[in-house]
């Protein structure tokens, strides 16, 4: 039975000479050639000067947040409506999380519950020393009023855009808004190393330093000598290869995962899709939408029993289990982020689909949500 999964890999058949590249000059470290260039196109696609390419998207959480100072008790704001992975590094440095809710226009981050609860942590005399605005699904938040509020309160922003590569807003491409851009290439994203990350930052020489926290932060000398605390954190030489060939492919991908989305909204011109924020351009990693009488849990496994891969969207962080404690602000009666979840799904977007496939899928889907 053919299986149709929400972002399977899809390599472009380029990446395996950059990987005997890697083999034939036994650069096989997490070190080398083509890792110099993977950062180095990284870099010159988000128009920076320097890019650290890590062993994942979490992991270039942590080294942002250890260049923001983040230690025990500071607190971090972070959306409520994300993967944990968000958050998980300041909990690593023995930060307080606080949840900020969705909005409805984007699914990001609500700039309006964002101010509030700066102010009321300005009061107590406790403003977070980071806040993680999550793009989420390809699509971009409102970056430039959260920027604006977070500017006015003088709190740096780490922009979680592991799921966003390529997506901008006002021709500016998301994580270059932030004082931090995080990527992830993990097997699921637009474009993938196997697994790994990236961190891009206002600041080169703050980048020079995440290089350096992410290889032991060992001291220029011709021996061991540690000054501080680092992290075996750098991206594999031979998984940088496949991130080379896989840059190179990304505006198609992109182009393809707006075709789904746009073949799906044509099948059913009765849901509610993921908004596009105007001035805005999502990369439409995920095709996902919100049913009026919500999605069962029972539908989501019909229709893996026929190969098709559905999942609800992320259950807000404010309600899992490990986070029972922590503080959460909205601005609505019911929180945007738990009516998304409730009501959401993603459907499979995978960018090897034909088009007789996204209308089979869809044939199954009206078939098992609309009956
Ligand atoms: C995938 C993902 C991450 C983590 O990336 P990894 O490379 O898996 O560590 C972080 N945040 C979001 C929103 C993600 O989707």
């Amino acid at each position: 039975m053919k299986q149709y999964l929400l972002s399977p890999p899809h390599m472009s058949g380029q990446e395996q000479s950059y990987i005997d590249q890697a083999f034939e000059s036994n650069w096989i470290a997490p070190f080398g050639p083509n890792l110099v260039q993977f950062e180095k196109n990284l870099a010159a696609y988000h128009g920076v000067t320097d890019c650290l390419a890590t062993s994942s998207g979490t992991s270039a959480i942590h080294l942002a947040l250890r260049l923001l100072e983040v230690g025990s008790g500071d607190t971090v704001f972070c959306s409520s409506f994300t993967f944990i992975a968000s958050i998980n590094p300041a909990v690593y440095l023995g930060a307080q999380p606080v949840f900020i809710d969705s909005e409805s226009l984007t699914w990001g981050m609500c700039p309006d519950a964002l101010e509030y609860a700066l102010e009321e942590a300005k009061q107590e005399g406790k403003l977070p020393k980071a806040i993680i605005v999550v793009h989420l699904y390809g699509q971009s938040a409102q970056i430039e009023k959260l920027v604006a509020i977070a500017q006015t309160y003088n709190v740096p922003i780490i922009e979680d855009a592991a799921e966003s590569l390529g997506a901008e807003y006002k021709g500016q491409k998301l994580g270059t808004f932030g004082e931090f851009g995080i990527f992830s290439f993990n097997g699921n994203k637009i474009i993938t190393t196997s697994g790994g990350g990236a961190l891009i930052g206002k600041s080169a020489a703050s980048i020079g330093k995440a290089r350096f926290l992410s290889t032991q932060a060992k001291e220029n000398k011709p021996y061991y000598y540690h000054k501080e605390i680092g992290y075996n954190y750098r991206m594999s030489n031979v998984l940088a290869g496949i991130g080379i060939a896989q840059l190179d492919v990304l505006q198609e991908r992109i182009q393809k995962k707006r075709a789904i989305f746009e073949q799906y909204q044509q099948n059913f011109q009765d849901v509610a899709f993921m908004p596009e924020i105007a001035s805005s351009f999502g990369n439409r990693w995920l095709t996902t939408f919100t049913l009026q009488r919500g999605v069962q849990d029972q539908q989501v496994q019909h229709l893996a029993e026929k190969g098709i891969e559905v999942r609800r969207l992320w259950k807000p962080l404010h309600t899992q289990p490990v986070f029972t404690d922590v503080p959460f602000y909205k601005r609505e009666e019911k929180a945007v982020s738990v009516h998304l979840y409730e009501n959401g799904m993603c459907l499979p977007s995978g960018t090897i689909m034909t088009t007789e496939d996204v209308d089979w899928i869809s044939d199954q889907l009206r078939k098992e949500l609309f009956n």
